[in-house]
C-alpha cells in the first residue's frame, strides 16, 4: 500500500478501515538465503537494501524482542557526517545523502529534519582542531562552517555567553545534518523490506550459531533451528555476545547510554547544539521535549536503564551551557547498550567464519549510520566482498594497526 495524500482521503472517507499492516508476522520457515540476527535499523536496513539492491528477497530478519526497541528507538535522535578521517568521511557522507532521499524512498514519513548541527569550542586549541575538521570535510566535499560568537548569539540565544565556566568561543555547523525520528526509521526500513518479501520475525531470539564445516548454516532459536546459506550479525549491544557463539572475541565492550526529554515547552531552540568542554547534546522534538544525552555511565552493563551519577553529570553540562533550562522538568529517560569499538570506529566485515558476516561496533553514533550501513551491509553480504565505502571497517584492521581512532566528537578528543 503505497502512502499519499489521495490514500488519506480514501481511508479517511471510509472509516480508516482499509488501512493494512505494515508489515506482515510470518512464521519462520526452514531455509533462508540470509539470516540477519537483530531487527534494529541497521537489520532491517540491510535487509531493505539486500532486496531492493540486490533481488535478495528470501531473507529474515530475526528479532528477539520488537522491532524499534533496541537503540534504533532509544537514541537521541541526531544524524551528521562531521567526520575527519577519510575512512568515516566518505561512509557518513554515504549516510547523509541516503537520509536526504529515504523517504521518498521507503515512501514513510521518518520526519528527517536537516535543521543543523553545532559544535561549540571553548579553548583555542579547541577551535584550531575544529577548523582541522571542518577544513577537512569542506576537502571531502562535505559541508562545514565557522560560527563566531556573534553569529552563535543570533541562532542560538539562549546558550550563555556571559557568564559561563567554560566560555563560548564559537561553533563547527553542519546545516545538513539534524534530527529523524528515531523508531519511524525502523518502521519504514521494515515496512520497505517486508514488501518486497523480507520475513521479519520477532519474539525470536537467536541462542547459538551453528557452524558446519567452518561455515555457518544455521541458527538455533527459541522457535527452532533455521537454517541460512549466509548469517549476518547486527546486534549492536549484543555483538560480542553474538560473536562468541561462533567463537569469535572482538575489541567491543558493553556499555550503558542514557537519554533524556523533558516536558514540553514552547520553542527553545531550533537545531542541534553540542557542548564542546563536556559531553553534552541537546535539540527540542516536534512535541516540544528538549531532547538530550551525554557521557557512558562508565561500566559494563547489558541493562537499558542508567544510574544517577551520570544523570547528575549530563544535568551540569546542559546548565554549562544554558542555565535557563534549569527551571524545566525532566518527563523520562532511559539507557540503551552501546557496543563500544576500542577505536571509536564500526565493523561492516567478514569474519574468520565463511559465510557468517559482522556489523556492530556503532558506539554511540551508529543512528546517523543506518542507511549507509545497511546499504554496504547488503553489498558485502550479496558480494561477498566490502564496497569501498566500508573496506577499512575490518576486524584485522587492530591485528595491522590500522585503527581508525575516531570517536565521532571531535578528531582530537584529548584537546578537551
Ligand atoms: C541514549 C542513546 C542515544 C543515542 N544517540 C545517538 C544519536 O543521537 N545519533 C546517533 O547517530 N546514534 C545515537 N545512538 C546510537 C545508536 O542508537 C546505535 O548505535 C544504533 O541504533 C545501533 O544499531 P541498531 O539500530 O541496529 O541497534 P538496535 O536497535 O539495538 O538493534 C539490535 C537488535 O538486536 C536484537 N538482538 C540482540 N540480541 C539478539 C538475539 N540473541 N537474537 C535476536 N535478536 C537480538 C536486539 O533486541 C535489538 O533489537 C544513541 C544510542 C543511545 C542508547
Amino acid at each position: 500500500m503505497r502512502y499519499n495524500a489521495f490514500q488519506i482521503l480514501k481511508q479517511g472517507l471510509s472509516g480508516h478501515k482499509g488501512w493494512k499492516p505494515m508489515w506482515r508476522d510470518p512464521e519462520p520457515k526452514a531455509e533462508y538465503d540470509v539470516i540477519i540476527i537483530g531487527g534494529g535499523g541497521h537489520g532491517l536496513a540491510t535487509a531493505y537494501y539486500l532486496a531492493k539492491e540486490h533481488g535478495i528477497t528470501n531473507v529474515a530478519v530475526i528479532e528477539k524482542g520488537w522491532i524499534g526497541g533496541g537503540n534504533v528507538g532509544r537514541n537521541t535522535t541526531i544524524f551528521r557526517s562531521n567526520y575527519m578521517f577519510p575512512a568515516n568521511t566518505h561512509f557518513y557522507e554515504k549516510g547523509m545523502k541516503l537520509w536526504e532521499g529515504l523517504e521518498q524512498d521507503f515512501n514513510f514519513n521518518a520526519m528527517v529534519s536537516q535543521r543543523g548541527v553545532i559544535n561549540l569550542f571553548h579553548s583555542d586549541p579547541q577551535r584550531d582542531a575544529f577548523a582541522r575538521r571542518g577544513n577537512a570535510m569542506r576537502l571531502a566535499g562535505v559541508d562545514a562552517e565557522f560560527l563566531s560568537p556573534d553569529q552563535l548569539k543570533e541562532m542560538v540565544p539562549i546558550l550563555d555567553f556571559k557568564n559561563a565556566r567554560f566560555p563560548i568561543q564559537g561553533g563547527l555547523m553542519q546545516r545538513r545534518g539534524g534530527t529523524i525520528r528515531h523508531d519511524a526509521v525502523a518502521w519504514g526500513f521494515a515496512r520497505g523490506a517486508d514488501s518486497r518479501g523480507v520475513d521479519i520475525i520477532q519474539n525470536c531470539e537467536v541462542k547459538d550459531i551453528v557452524i558446519e564445516g567452518g561455515a555457518a548454516v544455521a541458527v538455533e532459536t527459541s522457535r527452532g533451528k533455521i537454517r541460512g546459506k549466509k548469517v549476518a550479525m547486527a546486534v549492536a549491544g549484543h555483538t560480542s555476545q553474538i560473536a562468541a557463539m561462533a567463537g569469535i572475541k572482538l575489541p567491543i565492550e558493553s556499555h550503558v547510554l542514557q537519554a533524556f526529554v523533558s516536558e514540553g515547552i514552547k520553542p527553545l531552540i531550533d537545531t542541534v547544539v553540542t557542548f564542546g568542554a563536556g559531553h553534552f547534546y541537546i535539540s527540542q522534538s516536534d512535541k516540544g521535549g528538549l531532547v538530550f544525552g551525554g557521557d557512558l555511565d562508565g561500566y559494563n552493563s547489558y541493562a537499558q536503564r542508567g544510574n544517577l551519577p551520570m544523570m547528575e553529570h549530563v544535568m551540569a553540562g546542559g546548565m554549562a551551557i544554558m542555565p535557563a533550562i534549569g527551571r524545566v522538568r525532566l518527563l523520562r529517560h532511559w539507557g540503551g547498550i552501546m557496543d563500544m569499538s576500542f577505536d571509536g570506529s564500526p565493523f561492516i566485515c567478514k569474519t574468520g567464519v565463511d559465510k557468517l558476516y559482522l556489523n556492530g561496533g556503532w558506539c554511540y553514533g551508529g543512528f546517523k549510520a543506518t542507511p549507509a550501513s545497511g546499504w554496504c551491509y547488503a553489498h558485502t553480504i550479496a558480494k561477498d566482498e566490502p564496497h569501498p565505502l566500508n573496506k577499512d571497517f575490518t576486524i584485522e584492521r587492530f591485528r595491522e594497526g590500522r585503527m581508525i581512532d575516531e570517536k565521532g566528537v571531535g578528531p582530537n578528543p584529548w584537546i578537551q
